[in-house]
């Protein structure tokens, strides 16, 4: 699904100098190269903080812990996801509320939020699948109106851009009062080993995140809060820093390689491609397909054998794992997601595909349906 080894060869001599200097200088955790990066990161996306934690989950508890909200506080969040995103509000004590998803984006739908609102909702947690934004605009007005707090899962849509109806442009993450972010290896800025960030414009909310990152910590010693241990190490934001120079380039390979993806698949009935939005750029962590009057299995075994990996993300939806059982929540109560769950198919998307690679893979699939 991803080559991250032709992509390390690109630009071995810059990571392999970033990583040697932390090493020379022995500075393994909060190193000046964790510095270096934050400030990179925050020019780049443009938040007026960027707060290097230890993985994309990480980055959605602590966003949840600063807010100081009560068991039984209820936050919204789209049922057809990765599971992080409920996982972190349940542990928390707080009650995940899930909502539908649209069919084209396979993201949240803002008129299903706008349904779930209760007086005991605080929070809404709008998820940037496959690297497409959810419709932010009328989210945020939505948000508004309830007093209510967005923190986006943007962990895999860094660089996404969402364009406003008055013009304003503003990338995936920063939109929310708060953002998150994953440095997973396969992630579209991806390190060699488990990274993550959070995003804010909020003086105040940063401070209360980047003490709660470190053990509750504001002055040393003197924990104001409970916290936890939370941290980027300075190896993986020197494999950042070094890659965040080419996730423009990288942004640009996906959208070349989803293009030669949509023009081969584009009238094909039985394959539905990833419906774009005209708000938002689509950075392509997945290309994922919604297959129409195919066998899922059969096809994806029949790639296997041609060498190609093709992936279902995902295959259950929150509201129906087990460890999510709930009795609110019963199967056909969120029909576009379980149908999704049914039907997609991601096909391999990184940056080092190249038009051999996409024609194989294009030919292969088209073959296979037509059989
Ligand atoms: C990857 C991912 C996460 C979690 O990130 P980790 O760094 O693996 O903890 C959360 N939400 C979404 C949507 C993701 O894709």
């Amino acid at each position: 699904m991803v080559d991250l080894q032709s992509q390390y060869l690109h630009i071995k001599k810059e990571i392999d100098k970033g990583i040697q200097e932390v090493i020379d200088t022995a500075s393994f955790v909060k190193g000046g190269k964790v510095t270096d990066f934050q400030h990179h990161l925050e020019s780049y996306t443009g938040a007026k903080h960027v707060i290097p934690v230890g993985n994309g989950t990480d980055a959605l508890q602590i966003a949840l812990m600063s807010l100081g909200l009560k068991a039984g506080d209820e936050v919204i969040t789209p049922t057809f996801t990765f599971i992080a995103t409920a996982e972190v509000v349940a542990l928390l004590g707080l009650t995940p509320v899930v909502v539908d998803v649209e069919w084209g984006t396979m993201n949240m739908s803002i008129e299903a939020v706008r349904r779930a609102i209760t007086p005991r909702t605080k929070a809404i947690v709008p998820v940037h699948l496959f690297g497409q934004c959810a419709d932010m605009e009328p989210l945020m007005a939505l948000a508004k109106e309830h007093h209510l707090t967005i923190i986006e899962d943007a962990c895999q849509a860094i660089g996404a851009e969402y364009t406003f109806s008055n013009g304003e442009k503003k990338q995936a993450g920063t939109i929310g009062q708060i953002g998150c972010t994953s440095f997973f290896p396969s992630k579209n800025l991806g390190c060699y080993g488990d990274g993550g960030a959070i995003f804010t414009n909020d003086d105040e909310l940063a401070g209360k995140m980047r003490a709660i990152a470190n053990h509750g910590m504001v002055v040393r010693y003197h924990h104001d809060m409970i916290g936890v241990n939370s941290r980027l190490d300075s190896i993986q934001a020197a494999v950042l820093d070094a890659k965040l120079p080419h996730l423009d380039e990288y942004i640009a390979s996906r959208q070349r390689a989803a293009a030669y993806y949509d023009k081969a698949f584009r009238d094909n009935e039985h394959l539905l491609i990833p419906e774009r939005t005209a708000q938002s750029t689509h950075v392509f962590h997945q290309y994922t397909l919604r297959l129409q009057n195919v066998d899922r299995e059969a096809l994806r075994a029949k790639l296997q054998e041609a060498g190609i990996p093709a992936m279902i993300y995902y295959p259950v939806p929150l509201h129906m794992q087990k460890a999510y059982q709930d009795p609110r929540y019963k199967k056909g109560d969120f029909p576009v997601a379980e149908q999704l769950a049914e039907c997609v198919l991601s096909l391999p998307m990184h940056t080092e595909l190249d038009e051999e690679q996409l024609r194989y893979i294009t030919e292969k699939t088209i073959e296979f349906i037509n059989q």
